[in-house]
């Protein structure tokens, strides 16, 4: 067989969160010259810990002053570490004893991970920063130009034409998404998204509804209850009749879904109950959003479906000249940006090919065809949750590389098990000690 010919390209990376930075990691592995936007002034992306919020606590205004990193000030992680880290630079505690050696650190743990990742991997010398990218067009051959300018001097804007684009801008947590509340227009009170939540204390003595079921709904309300008069959280996903005080907390309820909020400032839940409100937080998740992608239509966020993607990566008709990295959800992102990056990487120096165009176009057809006959809404096209495992062992096929772990899987679903029985102490008291065992004979490999 002949040997096949690895080709070198000019690949631009869009962001130097997690994803951006394992991708240009592998870009450079594979031999391609990469140059990374960045639009702050550190690596790390979501995990730069910030007190400023958004000019638009809801984040409707498109001309918002707009902060990236929506982490509160209390939070920890929500997935052990073992499974969190990069398959091959594990997220380990530090020998030295420094920084918080918790199972389920603190954000600012994840930051130092990430940055040291930065470091050892020299990826910061790849990065531009406080580069914004404005503007990504298609030109001739397939090939794109780039558009950004200084964040310090907005109006130069610099053009550059790259063989490929690596979408890594955290596409999925940028756009705040706010829950349909009738009457909400004539509610006098306040209204916010958990984006813009930090800290308990602006809060304080106040009635507060939260909307959500999900982590941050989770994490805020026990955050506030300290502080707040009464927190209350609501979520579509508790049956009508649901009233529950939480165990533990004599000012915390959990209703169902709001029914209506009123002129006088009270809210209506779906199980009757009747309460004067001050806040509204709405802990609903992020709908995608790329400004400055422009492809004339060949990608569109519908309902919050990217599409269409070959395998959440790649749009077949500009494959493999354009690919995003973290589009997928309910999945332990970093492993899965690994697997993602080197897949991209690889078919575009030739090494991986992708199928026809024809080809992918079906996968994907038959892909949406199953989630319809399955009845998933659109909006959970990427959410990955029922096959993380075999997507991502998919993906190391593709690559050549050895299969993902299992105990990953494993892991992740010990947790959520944990969480639900123990939603005060999962970060602290947990029962899955064999796939720690498991993680640590593996991480041997990297370590020593
Ligand atoms: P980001 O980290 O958002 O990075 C994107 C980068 O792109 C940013 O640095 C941004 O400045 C830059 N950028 C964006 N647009 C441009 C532009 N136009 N030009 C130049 N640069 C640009 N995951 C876990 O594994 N465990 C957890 O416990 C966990 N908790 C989370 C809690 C919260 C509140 C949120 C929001 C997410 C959490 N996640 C967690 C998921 C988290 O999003 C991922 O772990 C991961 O950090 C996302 O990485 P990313 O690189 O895709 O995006």
């Amino acid at each position: 067989m002949a040997p096949i010919t690895i080709i070198s390209r000019y690949v631009a990376v869009i962001g130097a969160g997690a994803a951006g930075l394992v991708a240009a990691r592998e870009l450079r592995r594979e031999g391609h010259a990469v140059v990374v936007f960045e639009k702050e002034n550190q690596v790390g992306g979501t995990w730069v810990y910030t007190d400023e919020v958004d000019s638009d606590p809801l984040g409707f205004d498109p001309n918002r002053v707009a902060v990236h990193s929506s982490l509160y000030s209390s939070l920890r992680t929500n997935l052990p570490r073992e499974s969190m880290g990069f398959i091959d630079y594990p997220f380990v505690t530090r020998s030295d004893g420094s920084g918080d050696p918790r199972r389920f650190p603190g954000h600012q743990e994840v930051l130092m991970y990430l940055k040291e990742f930065a470091r050892v991997f020299e990826v910061e010398e790849m990065v531009r920063f406080e580069v914004e990218v404005v503007k990504v067009c298609l030109v001739e051959n397939n090939r794109w130009k780039v558009s950004s300018k200084k964040t310090s001097d907005g109006d130069i804007i610099v053009e550059e034409v790259f063989d490929a684009v690596v979408v890594c801008n955290g596409g999925r947590n940028c756009q705040p998404h706010v829950a349909d509340i009738p009457g909400i227009d004539v509610w006098p009170g306040k209204q916010m998204h958990s984006h813009n939540y930090r800290i308990p204390e602006p809060f304080r003595d106040q009635v507060v509804v939260l909307v959500g079921n999900s982590f941050s709904a989770a994490d805020i309300s026990r955050d506030m209850a300290g502080v707040v008069k009464e927190v209350h959280v609501a979520s579509k996903f508790n049956e009508d009749g649901t009233y529950e005080k939480q165990p533990g907390y004599d000012n915390m309820w959990l209703h169902s879904m709001i029914e209506s909020a009123h002129e006088d400032g009270t809210v209506v839940f779906r199980n009757g109950r009747v309460v004067l409100v001050d806040v509204i937080l709405h802990c609903t998740g992020y709908n995608y959003r790329f400004p400055f992608l422009e492809t004339n239509g060949v990608v569109t966020v519908d309902d919050n479906r990217v599409g269409p993607l070959y395998k959440h990566v790649f749009p077949p008709a500009l494959a493999p000249w354009i690919s995003f990295v973290g589009i997928t959800w309910k999945t332990l992102p970093f492993s899965g940006y690994e697997l993602q990056s080197k897949w991209i990487a690889g078919v575009l120096s030739g090494r991986i090919m992708l199928p026809s165009q024809q080809e992918m176009m079906e996968d994907v057809k038959a892909f949406y065809s199953k989630l319809e006959a399955s009845g998933k809404p659109k909006r959970y096209t990427h959410n990955i949750k029922d096959y993380q495992c075999e997507y991502n062992n998919w993906l190391a096929a593709q690559c050549g590389g050895p299969g993902f772990a299992e105990w990953r899987d494993r892991m992740m679903y010990a947790t959520t098990k944990n969480r639900n029985l123990r939603p005060e102490t999962y970060r602290d008291e947990w029962e899955d000690e064999h796939l720690i065992s498991e993680a640590q004979e593996e991480f041997i490999n990297y370590t020593s």
